[in-house]
């Protein structure tokens, strides 16, 4: 990338093809020299490999990838792109759903990919370092010897990396109990575009001394600089878990069921709702049973940490009766292995995945408050079912956390210039809702490339004027990860 005035400077001279080949020329060359042979790449498999991530809505279209093995060598790299004027991509897993690793304009795709080292773990601090690019799921099987995990799950994490769950504050099944990742982040080791290194926090649970500039990298999608490593706060596992699912008659229920679980004193790791047309497709996609025999209108996966005691089963199906008399639930079941327990977990995290082998989606991720959940579901779906009867509605989520998926998908008869249309229409109504309860456009997938033109239904003008100008402090040029969130 070059700045405008530059720009238009070869433009003017009609030069700027030759400018742009002989800039990228001294670039690589200065590459070379700087770094060992397979520093970077530009086979064209590669570069469609890594200039995409899970989205696929932009055709990719970087200049190069390259894999840095370290702290200094990142540092090496953004201050070379820097002087060469290079925009950089900062990539991960490539598991993200907001378009924010896409390289679609000639970027130079920094990939995390040759850093996954992980430290010994700390039993005395709970916490184990690690480089950014190290997947989320080999740090919960190396810090399960020692009893601990870093609690960020979700269906990605055999592939997702710790720097872009960071970069995300990924979200996922078990925040209700734990959070978000930024509560599971000690330090971080960051290098800014002109190469500086910045060591924030360390492995400080307690430092209070003026603005946490490790924050600022936390759910920043890369905007401000590279993450390259992590000291990661550890929790113990949990004890034994019990999953049960219930059969609702409607939505309320659930709300009202939820009270029951927050009262109940019982550690909830998940509270997670769906509907019966979610639940269908799955079963149907996944040639999986119903364990109900009827049809119900709502379900809810809860899984809980089981108490401390000898007869904590006991207590738990005791529990279970007392719902049923009080005819809170219509029907449940308690898995009563593992494996039905992940049976059960199955019904709930193969919804995205029956989704989109389903049909044509339109998608949000939004969050809102609880206690705003309901109005808001009820005033959404009457919109859909009485101004746009052909698309199908499915919604589930995190409702627990307030955050709801919500999908909308494709009429096979349709054309999809049409569904666009009318997804774009009926999506007016939905953010006018989302801006006066004061929810999120974004609950946990982040802004990327795709939800740049939706920041300003939940964060204010003084808001985004103030991010720009911070964009501004970290990266002057506007290098990193150009176009993305702002
Ligand atoms: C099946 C499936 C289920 C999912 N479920 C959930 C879920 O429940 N909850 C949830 O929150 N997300 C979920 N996601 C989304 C995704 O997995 C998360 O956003 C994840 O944290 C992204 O990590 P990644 O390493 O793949 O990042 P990438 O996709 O590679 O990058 C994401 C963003 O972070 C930036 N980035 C990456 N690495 C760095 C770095 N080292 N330094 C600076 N910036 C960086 C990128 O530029 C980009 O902007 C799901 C995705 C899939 C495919």
């Amino acid at each position: 990338m070059i700045t405008m005035s530059e720009l238009d400077f070869w433009l003017d001279l009609a030069g700027f093809p030759r400018y742009f080949e002989v800039m990228m020329g001294n670039f690589i060359d200065a590459l070379k020299s700087s770094f060992p042979a397979g520093f970077f790449t530009q086979d064209e498999a590669e570069l469609k490999t890594y200039g995409r991530d899970w989205t696929k809505v932009h055709e990719p279209k970087p200049s190069m990838v390259c894999f840095p093995t370290s702290t200094d060598e990142v540092s090496t790299l953004l201050k070379l792109c820097t002087e060469y004027n290079v925009a950089v991509v900062p990539s991960g897993g490539r598991t993200g759903l907001a378009a924010g690793a896409v390289a679609a304009n000639g970027e130079l795709v920094l990939s995390l990919d040759k850093m996954r080292a992980i430290g010994e773990v700390d039993t005395l601090a709970n916490t184990v370092w690690c480089q950014a690019g190290a997947v989320t799921e080999a740090i919960h099987e190396h810090c399960k010897s020692a009893g601990l995990t870093w609690p960020i799950d979700f269906a990605s994490k055999g592939s997702s990396q710790v720097g872009g769950n960071i970069a995300t504050n990924a979200g996922g099944v078990k925040v209700i109990r734990y959070g978000l990742t930024r509560n599971w982040v000690l330090g971080l080791t960051v290098v800014l575009m002109n190469g500086e290194v910045l060591r924030l926090n360390g492995s400080l649970e307690k430092n209070n001394t003026g603005v946490d500039l490790r924050q600022l990298f936390i759910g920043t999608e890369g905007i401000l600089g590279v993450i390259t490593e992590a000291i990661l706060k550890l929790s113990p596992l949990p004890r034994e878990c019990d999953v049960f699912l219930f059969a609702l008659k409607d939505l309320s229920t659930v709300f009202s069921l939820f009270k029951e679980v927050r009262k109940s004193g019982l550690t909830v790791n998940a509270f997670e709702c769906l509907s019966h047309d979610c639940l269908g497709l799955v079963l149907h996609h996944r040639n999986l049973a119903s364990p109900f025999s009827d049809r119900h209108e709502q379900y809810v996966l809860l899984e809980v940490e089981r108490p401390e005691s000898a007869d904590a089963k006991e207590k738990l199906e005791a529990w279970l009766s007392e719902l049923f008399a009080g005819e809170l639930v219509q029907d449940a079941v308690l898995a009563q292995s593992p494996k039905e327990a992940q049976n059960l977990w199955a019904m709930r995290e193969g919804i995205s995945e029956s989704l989109s082998n389903t049909g044509l989606l339109h998608k949000h991720d939004i969050s809102l408050p609880i206690h705003r959940l309901q109005e808001f579901i009820e005033n959404w779906s009457a919109d859909i079912a009485s101004n746009y009867p052909g698309l199908k509605p499915y919604v589930f989520g995190h409702i627990g956390d307030g955050n709801l998926h919500i999908n909308l998908m494709k009429p096979d008869a349709m054309e999809v210039a049409e569904f666009r249309k009318l997804c774009a229409k009926a999506d007016e109504n939905m953010f006018a809702w989302i801006q006066k309860f004061e929810g999120s456009v974004s609950a946990e997938h982040g802004i990327g490339l795709l939800k740049k033109h939706l920041l300003k239904y939940t964060r204010s003008e003084t808001e985004i004027a103030l991010m720009r100008q911070m964009k501004q402090v970290f990266d002057p040029k506007g290098l990193l990860n150009p176009g993305k969130v702002l």
